[in-house]
């Protein structure tokens, strides 16, 4: 039987997936059963930052594989303690809270912003404003925070206290802030991903640090998608000039192996006591190894640099393509508006000419490994061009 009827046979049918078996991969490309080789421009989704296999990142996870692999968190890790240390370092927080995926991280968010607020306030002050067009995941209650109709089906009740505004619409913030008076949290994306890569505005992202710092609101900045350097500084926060309350990370942040990191400052960074939060395997030194190594090579002296210079190429050739309306994002986090075609068509047409791209809404969507050249970002273009003449 042949792995896709394997597939088909026992993995559960939640994914559209193009009819390829990967097999293995170095650097930015990927070798599938057949031998065939593909041109990464997406990195999973934003997860393989390094690319495939990088040399010190497979040495850093292997090494911690065959020392020690995992103990619960009744214990300490030197491993886990290092990447905590230095992730807080480099972020500009207090303390974290690791889970093993973006939601679980979000889900951390969540309990964060309304235990500071119980505490604080008492009952009743719970709600957590999202942006329209959000995604923050797919457990109930990041599904609950998702500003898409389209995910609130089939699975009722969702959580309470969740109410969205449109992004980039500040009479609306500022209306719902007035009048709401048991908002607890902002929680949104500096660049909406699943949504279509939409970056914010400045004078929203400045609108909503006001309003919640004049309120005793957190800010929560789901950075997921668009942390660890993805958009060319560490966070993207960093870019917009402010300084959220919460921060979270996942996809990129251990080159590839499941991670989440929640991130607190000062102010709550002591709110989730003993006993109120956990997670089997938070925090695994597999996984903290890999993250070691990635957060070395993206704080290696002009690596973010490079990454916008990178970014600011790959979008000059993206725009010299006569089917391109235009780009949106930041760094090397791009979405791509079509004239004419459709987005999916172009996706797996890229797929059987060697190339694998992303969509998002009726965008394509770029999340090439931090690590791509520019010769390879020729490379991928001209199979791009080809598609899109
Ligand atoms: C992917 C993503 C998530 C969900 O992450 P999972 O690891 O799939 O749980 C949450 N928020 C954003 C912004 C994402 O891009």
């Amino acid at each position: 039987m042949s792995t896709i009827d394997k597939f088909n046979e026992h993995v559960m049918h939640t994914y559209g997936r193009l009819p390829i078996v990967l097999e293995k991969g170095s650097g930015r490309e990927a070798v599938d059963e057949n031998g065939k080789e593909y041109i990464d421009f997406g990195s999973g989704i934003g997860t393989n930052s390094l690319g495939y296999c990088d040399d010190k990142w497979a040495d850093a996870v292997c090494a911690q594989v065959r020392s020690i692999q995992h103990t619960s968190n009744y214990f300490y890790t030197k491993v886990q303690a290092d990447f905590a240390a230095r992730l807080c370092e480099t972020a500009g927080y207090t303390n974290v809270f690791f889970g093993n995926s973006g939601a679980e991280a979000n889900e951390c968010a969540i309990k964060i912003a309304r235990k500071y607020s119980f505490d604080k306030y008492g009952k009743g002050r719970h709600t957590i404003v999202t942006l329209v067009n959000s995604f923050h995941g797919r457990t109930i209650a990041t599904l609950s925070a998702t500003g898409q109709e389209v995910f609130h089906n089939y699975f009722f009740p969702f959580v309470e206290g969740f109410v969205n505004v449109p992004a980039n619409d500040i009479d609306a913030l500022r209306k719902l802030i007035a009048e709401d008076k048991t908002i607890c949290a902002v929680m949104f994306e500096f660049v909406q991903g699943e949504g279509g890569v939409n970056s914010l505005d400045k004078d929203f992202v400045t609108e909503i640090f006001r309003l919640c710092g004049e309120n005793d609101i957190l800010t929560v900045a789901d950075e997921v998608q668009t942390g660890v350097g993805r958009t060319g500084t560490f966070l993207t926060s960093e870019q917009y000039g402010v300084k959220p309350d919460i921060t979270t990370l996942a996809k990129g942040i251990a080159g590839g192996v499941p991670m989440g990191a929640c991130l607190a400052s000062e102010k709550c960074a002591e709110v989730l006591s003993k006993g109120t939060h956990g997670s089997t395997f938070g925090g695994n030194p597999i996984a903290c190894a890999g993250a070691n190594a990635v957060l070395d090579r993206v704080t290696e002296k002009g690596f973010l640099d490079e990454v916008k210079a990178k970014g600011e190429y790959f979008r000059k050739k993206l725009m010299e393509i006569p089917e391109v309306e235009g780009v949106d994002g930041l760094g090397l986090m791009m979405g791509v508006r079509l004239k004419t075609k459709k987005a999916a068509d172009i996706l797996s047409a890229a797929a059987e000419k060697g190339l694998l791209i992303l969509t998002a809404k009726d965008k394509l969507r770029f999340l090439p490994p931090l690590t791509i050249t520019y010769e390879e970002i020729d490379k991928g273009m001209e199979i791009l061009k080809e598609l899109l003449a």
